[in-house]
């Protein structure tokens, strides 16, 4: 049928265009299909009748008929001819590719030979006589370092010498938050810590278990100072001596003596962190910790340690199970993310041990809680606490340790109202219940007055150490916390208020206009508390209890102390603490470019803090977890969890957020070395 159909339609164009059949299948057009040809002539044949002369209308359908045949070329050609031309181009690209990759390695070795430096020759380098020789003072009469060794080694470093001295004390995420959002050139920086690198702390557990390298979590602090043009001291600081402005600093030198020298300051920044919360347990020295590189480091050889040794023929099948029962005390974010990497440990990596291993592993979670993770949303956490029940990791809720022994964990549960005592054989126990204030942060809260709070130092909301003389120390991060005494300071205020207006502060009525202005100023000076004053008229109808259309002191008092009431603290993050850097930073560099006017008009009191910069705010980003191979998110109110997809989403959050290129380069190697060889289960 199809072939009376193609005669016809031959036929039909054949007529119109006057055309010879042999003019249409010339030598050129070898591989015309005919069904092509049929097509093209069809089309012509509903075309209306071009009025243009004949040898035009003749070259357009030759041309249309040419470039079919060219098309029904490629089409009748594709088979043998694609793969040619895939071959001819996979050639190509494998040739450019190896050329490309010679020239990179060829440039990158060039490159390297760049980075040696063989020049022995040495030249003069001009130190103060007073940074080898410091003069003795201070309460103890140790020596001052006023000039450091290293103040004229740039033309930067020496014009720096004379400018106000900011001292900061420790290298966590405060410490480099501010350094990071510091103008350089604008102090004198000398930073003291016992450790030279910057631990980025939220990936931590997968350190523990050879997920990642422990050199792809921290970064060298000397780097990050150097931006600043700033020193660095390997030390730890013990003491402050407010009055005449010296930190006391020490170091044990290669005698295995203690060293120690003060350090001057105008501006000092305290981010010393926070140690673990012993909660008065018995027993704490054979738990492991989690808060720094070495940690990691320990609890990934114990790990290791205590399944090779489980592998042994003298080790009893009691003794193995012992071995083998790795408890969490704490369900905190720290304690069920360290749950979740050992936990992903034993079930991807462990089939190069006896398979027996596999089955008397146990992992235990001990939670004070009705619930794991119970800072985050409830959904969140029973869906973690799913997720574990389904991986096999017990999570003992309603329980607190009483002591911790050799070989087993003791401690309380409430079951049906009563507390009932029971204990765990343990291998491995992590301690991981919160944070407690370091040694230099008690022995400044004893000296400072004002300071009440029993955890961390108590600043104002412009991050001053409360009783330290004003604007001269600051305290950040872990080891502080923001007074927010509202109520109590407004109430102050109105005291003053009132007696310079001769009146009597209790007998004060506040009119809504005056409320708002007095709503107004606690915003500004207590932003933490502006979520709680957002609806002035409502809280103003509810807390005149009389209606008289104003608010007494009664009223006014009461106001205040439920708002102080809502007023939780900060939470101890890497989150809050990087927030506080920052802040500290720009205000720091605010208040020195206001120095030179300060000093020209000879203005030398007041709050200086107030004056440039607004008090510090705390924005909560949210918070996530990581849970056996899933994740969580809480961002208040858009809670997210899920498996592989959130685990990615985690990663990429802190990949993101990581210190510098270098180590993401090295994390992207880790999860790539997870995936292709496995985790590392060696021990040094
Ligand atoms: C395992 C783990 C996981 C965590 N995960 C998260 C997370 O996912 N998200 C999050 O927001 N937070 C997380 N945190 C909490 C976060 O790490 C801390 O809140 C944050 O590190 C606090 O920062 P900081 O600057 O106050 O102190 P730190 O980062 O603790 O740094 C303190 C610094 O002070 C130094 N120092 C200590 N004593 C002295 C001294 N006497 N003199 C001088 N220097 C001293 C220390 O060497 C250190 O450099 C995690 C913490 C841990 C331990």
């Amino acid at each position: 049928m199809s072939a009376t159909l193609i005669r016809h339609h031959q036929g039909s164009v054949l007529r119109r265009t006057r055309l010879p059949l042999c003019l249409l299948q010339t030598p050129r057009t070898p591989l015309l299909n005919r069904n092509t040809v049929s097509r093209n002539l069809h089309v012509a044949r509903r075309r209306p009748l071009s009025p243009s002369p004949a040898p035009s209308r003749l070259l357009q359908i030759a041309l249309s008929i040419r470039q079919e045949s060219t098309e029904a070329q490629a089409t009748e050609k594709k088979g043998p001819f694609s793969i040619r031309n895939f071959l001819f181009k996979a050639f190509a690209y494998t040739g450019i590719f190896i050329v490309s990759s010679g020239v990179a390695v060829v440039a990158f070795f060039i490159y390297d030979a760049t980075t040696y430096r063989e020049d022995p020759s040495a030249t003069d380098i001009p130190v103060s006589e007073l940074a080898l020789n410091p003069r003795r003072g201070g309460p103890k009469n140790l020596p001052i370092a006023e000039t450091l060794i290293g103040d004229q080694d740039t033309e930067k470093m020496a014009q720096q010498k004379d400018k106000p001295r900011l001292v900061i004390l420790g290298t966590g995420w405060g410490s480099i938050a501010l350094l990071k959002h510091l103008n350089p050139g604008d102090y004198h920086v000398t930073v003291v810590s016992p450790t030279n690198y910057f631990l980025f702390t939220p990936m931590l557990p997968s350190a523990t278990v050879g997920t990642l390298g422990l050199r792809s979590l921290v970064e060298p602090v000397r780097r990050i100072v150097g931006r600043v043009n700033g020193h660095f001291m390997k030390a730890e600081a013990h003491d402050v001596d407010f009055s005449e402005k010296l930190v006391e600093v020490s170091q044990v030198d290669v005698n295995g003596q203690k060293q120690s020298f003060y350090l001057p300051y105008d501006k000092l920044v305290i981010g010393v962190g926070c140690i673990s919360n012993p909660h008065g347990v018995k027993g704490l020295e054979h738990c492991h910790q989690l808060k720094t590189i070495d940690d990691a480091r320990q609890i990934k050889n114990k790990v290791l340690e205590n399944m090779e040794l489980a592998c042994l023929p003298t080790t009893s099948d009691e003794e193995r199970k012992r071995l083998l029962s790795f408890v969490v005390c704490g369900g905190g974010p720290t304690g069920v993310e360290f749950a979740s990497e050992l936990f992903d440990l034993l079930n991807e990596d462990l089939l190069v041990f006896p398979k027996i291993l596999r089955n008397e592993i146990s992992v235990h979670i001990i939670q004070s809680r009705s619930h794991i993770l119970n800072t985050y949303d409830e959904a969140l956490s029973q869906y973690a606490e799913a997720r574990f029940a389904g991986d096999d990791i017990g999570v003992l809720t309603n329980a607190r340790v009483k002591e911790v022994q050799k070989d087993k964990v003791i401690f309380s549960q409430i079951e049906d109202g009563k507390s009932v005592l029971k204990e765990i054989p343990m291998g491995f126990c992590l301690w991981s219940t919160g944070v407690s204030r370091a040694e230099i942060c008690k022995r400044l809260s004893d000296k400072l007055e004002g300071q009440n709070n029993k955890h961390a130092l108590e600043t104002d909301s412009h991050l001053r150490v409360i009783g330290a003389p004003l604007g001269d120390v600051y305290a950040i991060g872990d080891c502080s916390t923001v007074q927010n005494n509202v109520a109590q300071h407004v109430v102050s205020f109105l005291r003053t208020m009132s007696w310079e207006k001769g009146k009597d502060p209790e007998k004060v009525q506040l009119r809504f206009d005056e409320w708002r202005e007095l709503a107004h100023r606690v915003k500004k000076r207590f932003p933490q508390a502006s979520n709680h004053l957002r609806r002035l008229d409502k809280l103003f109808e509810q807390y005149d209890k009389d209606h008289s259309g104003t608010l007494d002191y009664e009223e006014l008092s009461e106001l205040l102390h439920q708002i102080d009431t809502k007023l939780t603290s900060l939470p101890a993050t890497a989150q809050r603490a990087n927030q506080q850097g920052e802040y500290l930073g720009r205000k720091l560099s605010k208040i020195a470019a206001a120095l030179p006017a300060m000093r020209a008009n000879d203005i030398d009191y007041g709050d200086v803090d107030a004056a440039v910069y607004k008090a510090f705010k705390y924005k909560h980003l949210g918070s996530l977890a990581y849970i056996s191979n899933a994740a969580i998110f809480d961002f208040g109110g858009m809670n997210f969890s899920g498996g592989l997809l959130a685990m990615y989403l985690w990663r990429s959050v802190y990949f993101t957020q990581s210190v510098s290129f270098r180590t993401r380069c090295m994390l992207a190697m880790d999860w790539a070395k997870r995936a292709l060889f496995g985790r590392d289960l060696m021990s040094f």
